[in-house]
């Protein structure tokens, strides 16, 4: 098991957020997370690296317990890889200097190690005639896959990805998916927040659906999830009639 939620609970303040969640991601699983805005699926993809604190519940990570104040977080977080909706590079370092900047300082990898191994990522989601660029000048779908390199390049045991192509333009929408693809082909476990049905459908293994309120409604295979429509619950029909 990489990743185990047992009846997670999260508020801020009196609201809450993550309402008993629990669920299990094995090595190797595409778990797509989907469901209406404001359902606690950032919040859910969150807490799993302790980016938010949460008050009831335990995590496990690759065995290693989350909510136990024992463990050493930023250690913990350096092998999960992020990937946010907003690409979140730094704009004043240089992609090369994106992808080694956290493999020196978290690491201790040194300079000539971090790029050796920083480019392998670049070369593989295609972008290595860029690594001299900023992220200025690279299009929104070249920054996020630079985003996916450097979260590769930490040697991440899983990856969670929060709507990742939300902020794309259209045409650029394919090459992120593409480039997710190609991991999710390899074996990476992955987590991902997004609503891209046909990403599910091809690579994905299980569907979570999210309800407002941040309780799981729906937790199941991916073949279950598309060929029984009629299994599933009215609220995440309705909310699959309106995406699709
Ligand atoms: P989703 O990603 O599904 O849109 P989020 O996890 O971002 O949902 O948010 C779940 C709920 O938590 C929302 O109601 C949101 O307003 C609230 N929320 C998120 N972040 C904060 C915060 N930092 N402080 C207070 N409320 C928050
Ligand atoms: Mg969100």
């Amino acid at each position: 098991m990489m990743i185990e939620m047992k009846e997670v609970s999260k508020w801020y303040g009196t609201v809450q957020v993550l309402n008993n969640c629990s669920t299990n991601i094995k090595k190797g699983e595409v778990v797509v997370v989907c469901g209406p805005s404001g359902s606690g699926k950032s919040t859910l993809i969150k807490v799993i690296n302790a980016l938010e604190p949460f008050q009831k519940g335990e995590i496990y990570v690759d065995g290693q317990a989350v909510h136990d104040p024992k463990t050493d977080l930023p250690k913990l977080r350096s092998r999960v890889g992020m990937v946010f909706q907003n690409f979140e590079l730094f704009p004043h370092l240089s992609v090369t200097e994106n992808l080694t900047l956290a493999q020196i300082k978290v690491l201790g990898r040194s300079q000539d190690e971090a790029k050796t191994h920083g480019l392998k990522y670049l070369d593989r989601v295609g972008l290595m005639l860029h690594k001299d660029k900023f992220p200025g000048q690279l299009s929104g779908g070249q920054q996020q896959r630079v985003a996916i390199a450097r979260a590769l390049s930490m040697d991440p045991i899983a990856m969670l990805f929060d709507e990742p192509t939300s902020a794309l333009d259209p045409e650029m929408v394919g090459e992120v998916l593409d480039c997710m693809m190609g991991l999710a082909t390899d074996g990476m476990t992955m987590m991902v927040v997004t609503h891209e049905m046909g990403f599910a459908k091809k690579v994905g293994s299980r569907v979570i659906f999210m309800d407002v309120g941040g309780k799981i409604l729906e937790d199941c295979s991916k073949d279950e999830f598309f060929m029984h429509p009629e299994n599933r619950q009215a609220r995440t029909k309705d909310f699959l009639n309106k995406i699709l």
